[in-house]
C-alpha cells in the first residue's frame, strides 16, 4: 500500500466523522476518501497518507459528497471538495468555494447530525 499512489485511486467511499467526534487528524465536516474497510475500522486518506480509524467514529457514504457541510454549533461550512473551511452567517442556498472555485449549495443541518 505504501507504493500506491494516493491520489490516482478511484475511490467509491467517503467519509467524515460524526459531528460530536473530535480526532485531531481528521477536520471536522470534512469528508475524505476510504482506501478500505475492515469490520471495526476504516483506512482514509489524510492529506496524502493512510490513516487507520474507527468505524464507529464514522458516517460513510457511496457517493461523491457534493454539498457543503454545516457545522451549525460553530457556524461554518466544510467544502466537499477540498475541504476548506468558511465561515458563514446566513446560509445562502449555494456557495461557491475560495480555494477550489467549485459551487456547492448547503446540506441541510437536520442531516448533518441524522443517523444513518
Ligand atoms: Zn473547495
Amino acid at each position: 500500500m505504501a507504493t500506491q499512489r494516493l491520489d490516482t485511486l478511484t475511490v467509491e467511499r467517503w467519509a467524515r466523522l460524526w459531528e460530536d467526534v473530535r480526532r485531531c487528524e481528521l477536520r471536522r465536516g470534512a469528508w475524505y476518501p476510504v482506501l478500505s474497510i475492515a469490520p471495526d475500522e476504516a483506512v482514509l486518506v489524510v492529506r496524502g497518507r493512510g490513516v487507520i480509524i474507527p468505524l464507529a467514529y464514522l458516517e460513510i457514504t457511496h457517493t461523491r459528497p457534493d454539498r457543503w457541510t454545516y457545522i451549525a454549533r460553530e457556524r461554518y461550512a466544510v467544502c466537499p471538495n477540498c475541504a476548506e473551511r468558511v465561515a458563514v452567517g446566513q446560509l445562502p442556498a449555494r456557495m461557491r468555494c475560495g480555494k477550489c472555485s467549485g459551487v456547492f449549495g448547503i446540506e441541510p443541518a437536520q442531516q448533518a447530525v441524522a443517523t444513518a
